[in-house]
């Protein structure tokens, strides 16, 4: 498969601008993010994980301490047959390519349904697979309902893998028809809320201009957006209001426009529910200091929006919203220990960021933290090599790296006595 891998990643840079213009049309991406990082970051992984076709391999393993050893005990790494695909709308051909490339790097076979509102890559990549010389077979994509296709794949006796990113709710809904099926191997990137905790003695400017990007990135349609955002006491006030004056520049548009920063929302539904988020916050006693309405212009567009005093027993405390509301919490200055716990008081564990400059203070919220990605002094900072995915009720199992290769691969124990 490697030649495989990278013609189709040729293939996509060939046609990087075309699936750019159809992602930012079908998912409301501004088209500059969705070539960076929709197309740029999915062209990337097929050509991550083509290094790794030729490296699959086991150990071999000493099982006997009896002299002279006459067992030779080998793993061998082995495909998992038929593979099903369920992915979400946010990033939908990065989180094909994400999920598929490692798939098909293992030797695998593939049955893709993409989101219902998102099909239009998926069905372009499908294309580009065929040119690229992929056999036939290899790679299916069945566009439709989640109820529908995504349950007849979870459902399916020959599927014996089920890779799965979307919504804590479904997540608990694939675990089970996969298990009442044939207990087909899951693996589940869901749903977040994510903690980021901005002490006093960070780099300010840097962690303005990157808690607005943790939080209003793609929309705030990242499933590791910052969901809420610790800042301590003596700096709380000029946070809050440089974010204000930050994100009132954020110029509100046409996805396609070149100098857009903020596209609409996915889809309609989306939008309401964003709305109704915000609403439930402000009548909880959230302080709305910018944004909360829908834009008035055709299309689903929501102002970047910014919450400050949320308190912890808040709705908009816990809940994720998916969009691109700030959601700001203030902690006492220099306790340490009680904003970790506080951040840690979530069933999600996806992602989490902090900014100091003190190490040893990032690196005690490092391990104390129970989530599968932290970010020190940055934040969205995902890459191929670096595996991605959540504790808790986040779900479990990897994307990229090499820890993703594993979740579509089985290891057989081969012991032979001579
Ligand atoms: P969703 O769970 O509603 O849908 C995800 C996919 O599952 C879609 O393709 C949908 O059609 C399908 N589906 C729905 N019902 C199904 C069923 N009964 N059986 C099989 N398939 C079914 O999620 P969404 O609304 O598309 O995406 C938003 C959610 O995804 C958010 O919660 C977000 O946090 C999460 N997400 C997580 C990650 C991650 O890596 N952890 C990445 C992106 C999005
Ligand atoms: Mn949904």
């Amino acid at each position: 498969m490697l030649i495989n891998h990278l013609r189709l990643a040729d293939l996509m840079q060939q046609h990087k601008e075309e699936l750019a213009t159809i992602e930012s049309i079908d998912s409301g991406a501004v088209y500059t993010l969705a070539l960076k990082t929709h197309i740029g970051m999915s062209i990337e992984t097929w050509r991550y994980f083509a290094g790794w076709t030729d490296k699959i391999m086991g150990n071999t393993i000493p099982i006997s301490h009896a002299r002279p050893n006459k067992n030779l005990t080998f793993t061998k790494k082995e495909p998992i047959g038929v593979c099903g695909l369920v992915t979400p709308w946010n990033y939908p051909l990065m989180m094909l390519s994400w999920k598929m490339a490692a798939c098909l790097a293992a030797g695998n076979t593939v049955v893709i349904k993409p989101a219902a509102v998102c099909p239009l890559t998926a069905l372009k990549f499908a294309e580009l697979s065929a040119k690229a010389g992929i056999p036939p077979g290899v790679i299916n994509v069945v566009t439709g309902s989640g109820g529908l296709v995504g349950n007849a794949i979870a459902a399916h006796p020959d599927v014996r893998k089920l890779g799965f990113t979307g919504s804590t709710e479904i997540g608990q809904v694939i675990m089970k028809t996969c298990a009442e099926s044939n207990l087909k191997k899951v693996s589940l990137e869901l749903g977040g809320k994510s903690p980021l905790v901005i002490f006093s003695d960070c780099d300010l400017d840097k962690a303005v201009r990157l808690g607005m990007q943790s939080v209003f990135f793609n929309k705030g349609e990242n499933c590791i957006a910052a969901g809420r955002l610790f800042v301590e006491a003596s700096i709380y006030d000029e946070f809050v209001r440089r974010v204000v004056q930050e994100t009132k520049k954020m110029t509100v548009g046409d996805p396609l426009n070149r100098s857009t920063a903020h596209g609409p929302q996915n889809h309609y539904a989306h939008l309401k529910k964003l709305l109704e988020y915000i609403d439930i916050g402000v009548k909880q006693g959230a302080k709305l200091r910018y944004g909360g309405k829908r834009v008035d212009r055709p299309g689903y567009f929501l102002e970047p929006t910014i919450l400050s005093d949320v308190e912890d027993n808040m709705f908009v405390a816990k809940e994720e919203s998916f969009g691109p509301i700030m959601c700001i919490s203030k902690f006492h200055d220099g306790d340490v220990e009680g904003v970790i716990k506080r951040a840690n008081a979530t069933e999600y564990g996806l992602a989490s960021g902090v900014f100091t400059k003190d190490l040893s203070k990032a690196m005690k919220f490092a391990e104390s933290i129970d989530a599968g990605t932290v970010f020190i002094n940055t934040y969205n900072k995902t890459d191929v090599g670096a595996p991605f995915g959540g504790f808790k009720q986040s779900g479990f199992g990897k994307d990229l790296g090499q820890d993703a290769l594993n979740e579509y691969l089985k290891t057989k124990c081969v012991t032979l006595e001579y």
